[in-house]
This record gives structure tokens, sequence and C-alpha cells, in this order.
């Protein structure tokens, strides 16, 4: 199983606790979600709460909600925030 510097537990939804997963990718687009795939930047989603309306990759308001949190937990555990600006072009908090 992968694991992740968000959130202690893959084997879960995030959200429902669905055990049936999929690796969202926090930090997405063809380069950035290279880079957190190496970082470990992923959450566990089931379908609905990955690919639904209430996923992040339909509804930005919870899209921009993990991304800080990947964002968040690259500061607490790997780096601080010059280097995630110099690696994902941006800053989201
Ligand atoms: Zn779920
Ligand atoms: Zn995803």
């Amino acid at each position: 199983m992968r694991k992740s510097i968000i959130v202690n537990d893959m084997s879960q939804c995030l959200v429902c606790g669905n055990p049936n997963v999929e690796v969202h990718h926090a930090i997405h687009g063809t380069a950035n979600r290279k880079i957190a795939d190496k970082y470990d930047l992923i959450l566990p989603l089931c379908d609905k709460h990955h690919r639904g309306s209430q996923g992040p990759h339909m509804n930005g308001v919870i899209d921009l909600k993990y991304i800080q949190m990947a964002q968040k937990a690259f500061e607490d555990k790997v780096g601080d925030r010059e280097e995630f600006r110099k690696l994902f072009g941006k800053s989201w908090l």
C-alpha cells in the first residue's frame, strides 16, 4: 500500500471510511502530479469522494482544501515554503 505524508491511514476513504479507495494526488496536473507522487502527497478517496460532485476533481473548494492539506504536510515534514514554491511553482497558503 502507498504511504502518504498527509494522512496516516491509506486504507480507507478520508471522508467516509469506504475501504475501496483510489489514490488522489493532492496537487495534480501533468508536472505537479509527478512531484506529488515523489513526496507522497496523496490521499485515499472512494470513487464518490474522488470523482463525484463532492470530490476534488469536480469541486474546486474541496480541491483547494486538499491542496492546502498537502502543502501544510510538506512544510511540516519535508521542507519550507520556499522549497514548496520552487517545486510546484506557487504557494496555496
Ligand atoms: Zn468516500
Ligand atoms: Zn484524483
